[in-house]
C-alpha cells in the first residue's frame, strides 16, 4: 500500500508518499499559508498534491490543532489559523481524492510515528514529549494514543510546577513548558550572553567552557527532570522518548536521563529516557501508519 502522508504546520506543510515498510519517497514542501485560513490551506494543500502525486492508496494527515479523528475533523485550531476550527478535512480530502482519508493531531502522529518506525517499536507503552517552543506530549498505551475526552490528553507542558512562577500562553500560572521547553532554556542563556540566541549557540558556548551557562543549563535539565520524574510517578512507563530541537544532542538527552534517574522514586528506576529517532519526519511517517498499521 502507498499511503500520501501529509503534515500540516503553522508554517510549512510536508509531503511524502510511504509505503508499507515505512520507506519514504517524493518528498515535497510547501508553505501553509495557515494564516490566509483554513480554506486557503485546505484548497492550495489539494492543489499541490493533485500537482505532484498519483499512484496513492489512501491519504493520512497529521496537522496542528485539536482533531477528532474518529470524524477527521478539527475542533479547535489556535489563531495561527483562522477558520480552520470546525473544517471536516476527512471528508473534503476524501471527495477531491477518492481515497480514504485519516487525520490525526501532529503530536499524537509523532508518536505513532515512533512507535511504528521509530524508538518506540520494542514498547507497547510509552510517553513521548517533544521540548520546543512548548512542550508537547502523547500517551502511548497498547501501542494507540489514549486521547481522552476531547482528544487533548498527554498536554504534559502545562503541569503546574511553579505556582508561583511565570504565567503560560494557557492562562495558567507557572506550567512545566515555561521552564522546560528549549525557548526557557535559549530566554534564561541570553540573559547571560544575547549571543546565545538557539541551541547551537548554546553548545558552542559550553565548547567554549562557559561555566555560567553551564549553570543555566543544568538549571534547564533539573526542571526538565522535575517533569519527567512527576510523570513517571504517575505512568510508571517502561520508556519515554524525548525529542525536539536541543535533544537531539545526546549528551542532553544523558544528562536529562541522569538526573531524572537520580530523582526518581528507587522502584521507578527501570524507565528508559531514549531519543527520538525519526526527527521532522515522524509526523509524516506517524500520519502514513495511520493506514499501514491498523
Ligand atoms: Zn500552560
Amino acid at each position: 500500500m502507498n499511503v500520501l502522508a501529509v503534515d500540516i504546520g503553522g508554517t510549512n506543510i510536508k509531503m511524502s508518499m510511504v509505503d508499507s515498510t515505512g520507506q519514504t519517497s517524493a518528498f515535497k514542501e510547501i508553505e501553509s499559508g495557515a494564516k490566509k485560513g483554513g480554506q486557503y490551506l485546505v484548497d492550495h494543500l489539494m492543489e499541490a498534491i493533485a500537482e505532484t502525486y498519483s499512484g496513492f492508496d489512501a491519504i493520512g494527515i497529521s496537522t496542528a490543532g485539536q482533531v477528532n479523528s474518529e470524524e477527521g475533523s478539527i475542533i479547535f485550531a489556535n489563531e495561527n489559523f483562522p477558520g480552520y476550527t470546525g473544517m471536516h478535512v476527512k471528508a473534503l480530502f476524501e471527495e477531491r481524492f477518492g481515497v480514504p482519508v485519516k487525520v490525526e493531531n501532529d503530536v499524537n502522529s509523532a508518536a505513532l510515528g515512533e512507535k511504528h518506525f521509530g524508538a518506540g517499536q520494542d514498547f507497547n507503552d510509552f510517553l513521548c514529549l517533544t521540548y520546543g517552543t512548548g512542550i508537547g506530549g502523547a500517551i502511548v498505551i497498547d501501542s494507540t494514543v489514549y486521547k481522552g475526552m476531547n482528544g487533548s490528553a498527554g498536554e504534559f507542558g502545562h503541569m503546574i510546577l511553579h505556582p508561583d512562577g511565570l504565567k503560560c500562553n494557557c492562562g495558567c500560572v507557572g506550567c512545566y513548558e515555561m521552564y522546560g521547553a528549549t525557548t526557557a532554556l535559549v530566554k534564561n542563556a541570553m540573559e547571560l550572553n544575547s549571543k546565545y540566541i538557539n541551541g547551537r549557540a548554546i553548545f558552542e558556548g559550553l565548547e567554549q567552557g562557559d561555566q555560567q551557562l553551564e549553570k543555566v543549563l543544568n538549571d534547564w535539565v533539573l526542571e526538565v527532570a522535575n517533569g519527567l520524574v512527576s510523570l513517571i510517578h504517575i505512568f510508571n512507563p517502561p520508556a519515554i522518548i524525548i525529542g525536539g530541537g536541543v535533544m537531539e544532542q545526546k549528551k542532553l538527552v544523558k544528562a536529562v536521563s541522569a538526573k531524572v534517574q537520580e530523582l526518581v522514586i528507587s522502584s521507578f528506576t527501570g524507565v528508559q529516557i531514549i531519543s527520538a529517532t525519526l526527527g521532522n519526519k515522524a509526523g509524516l511517517l506517524g500520519a502514513a501508519s495511520l493506514h499501514l498499521n491498523k
